[in-house]
């Protein structure tokens, strides 16, 4: 049996086009064909940051990702944030870098950084087999033998880069776990991570929903903290969004799905503790009476929140002044009149609110995976498979989620550099 390709590479997202041009480049006598189930490539990428595709970030270190930081450090060392916007440079688009630190295309728009690695696969001659969902991969002697819904064909290197399951409907279904499952590698469990969480129906989110603020969020597994974050929330119809929210989201659904007892609280005042809040709320009665409490509240929260919270606690916790609509009134209450107990029921609040969560927003709203090939399995020098020689591995599909902000893009242009620069070592010429 001889291969018809040298370098087959399955699923053309951001690791897999990183993959192909850099092989292409360093062994432009190679044939290299990229294999992918959707019609219209790119889905990803044209929906990534908002329709402006943050393909990467100012500064970025293993702390920004969830798996081993010695393995994923040896990784981004080798294809540097300085490499991209290199790259990005090289390939026509130009960037710019946000307060936040995230870097954007110039244009901001997605579609400058997609047709910029069409542009660059077409002028290298790889070649794009759309529509073609690869089903399976038999290794048999030196050669790989790929089963596609368009036909069987040969291949001497194999680049898998099928992504995780976050959005679904882009093309990366999770389909490329069982292709990897057959050759004999591991899938750790898989969870929605960067993913809005919905909360319970009798909550009072719809009332907030639009407003956005800093907040500190602490998540605890089984009565330990496992994450502690500070950003910004965005309420929204169905629960929480915005950057903590998602960041801090794949620690709930992991907790949850696990069946522990796993809890988020907020608190509004993200540098400060129970004690600096209740004597703030002291001192300003002392220095400011008769300012009511909503107004108070509303000079270091937007002001429905600071309202919001007042009924919420009232409300939950029967507390004294009581009256026709108590809730409106402990709002109202200029703050001398509030009565110790009330005053530290609210402040537990502002530090510390339990967000009654349900679920996630699953699949379909998740921007990253939590989970997938253990990075152990491959060497992540080359990217290739420990388990199958001639096996290479990047982007998504591995075990290793960054937060947000441009890291998951660098994560498959590192690992689709790393493989595309080796993956064509040892082939003899055309
Ligand atoms: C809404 C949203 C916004 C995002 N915004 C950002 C952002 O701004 N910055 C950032 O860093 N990250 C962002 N991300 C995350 C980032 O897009 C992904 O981490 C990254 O695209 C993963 O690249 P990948 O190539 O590994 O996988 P994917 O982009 O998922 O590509 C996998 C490809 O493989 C194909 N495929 C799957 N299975 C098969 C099969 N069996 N046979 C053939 N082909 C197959 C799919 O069709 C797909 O084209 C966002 C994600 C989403 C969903």
């Amino acid at each position: 049996m001889s291969a018809d390709i040298h370098i087959a590479i399955i699923g053309a997202g951001a690791a897999g086009l990183a993959a192909a041009i850099f092989a292409a480049e360093t062994r432009p006598d190679l044939k290299i064909v990229l294999f992918d189930s959707a019609r219209s490539l790119g889905a990803k990428i044209l929906v990534s940051g908002g329709g402006r595709c943050n393909v990467t970030n100012a500064v970025i270190s293993a702390k920004d990702f969830h798996a081993p930081p010695r393995i994923v450090e040896r990784v981004l060392k080798r294809f540097t944030k300085h490499d991209t916007l290199r790259w990005f440079e090289s390939l026509g688009v130009s960037l710019k870098q946000e307060a936040t630190g995230k870097i954007f295309p110039v244009s901001n728009k997605a579609r400058t950084v997609l047709q910029a690695l069409l542009r660059q696969c077409e002028k290298l001659g790889i070649e794009i087999r759309t529509n073609h969902c690869v089903q399976g991969i038999r290794k048999i002697q030196q050669q790989f033998q790929i089963q596609t819904n368009g036909g069987v064909f040969t291949a001497q290197r194999i680049i898998m880069a099928t992504g995780g399951k976050s959005l679904p409907k882009s093309g990366s279904n999770g389909s490329g776990w069982s292709v990897m499952q057959q050759l004999g590698h591991t899938i750790t469990d898989c969870h929605p991570a960067l993913v809005p969480l919905v909360l319970s129906e009798i909550f009072f989110h719809k009332n907030l929903s639009g407003i956005s603020h800093e907040a500190m969020l602490l998540t605890t597994v089984d009565g330990k903290t496992v994450d502690r974050r500070t950003g910004s929330v965005l309420w929204t119809h169905f629960g929480i969004s915005g950057p903590v929210i998602m960041d801090a989201s794949r620690f709930w659904v992991k907790g949850h799905a696990q069946g522990r007892l796993t809890t988020q609280a907020m608190s509004f005042f993200p540098e400060q503790t129970f004690e600096d809040v209740d004597r703030w709320l002291l001192e300003m009665s002392l220095r400011e009476p008769q300012r009511s409490l909503v107004t108070l509240l509303s000079q270091r929260l937007p002001q429905r929140v600071a309202k919001t919270l007042c009924v919420y606690v009232s409300k939950k916790y029967s507390l004294p002044p009581h009256s026709h609509s108590p809730d409106v009134e402990i709002a109202a209450l200029p703050i001398n009149q509030l009565p110790r107990l009330s005053r530290r029921v609210l402040t537990h609040t502002l530090t510390g609110l339990h967000l009654p969560i349900e679920r996630s927003r699953g699949w379909n709203f998740a921007e990253v995976t939590a989970g997938g090939i253990p990075l152990q399995e491959v060497n992540v020098n080359s990217m290739e498979s420990r388990k199958i020689s001639g096996l290479y591995v990047v982007g998504e599909i591995l075990d290793c989620d960054g937060r947000i902000g441009g890291f998951n893009f660098q994560w498959a242009w590192a690992t689709g550099y790393i493989a595309g620069r080796n993956v064509g070592q040892g082939l003899s010429r055309r």
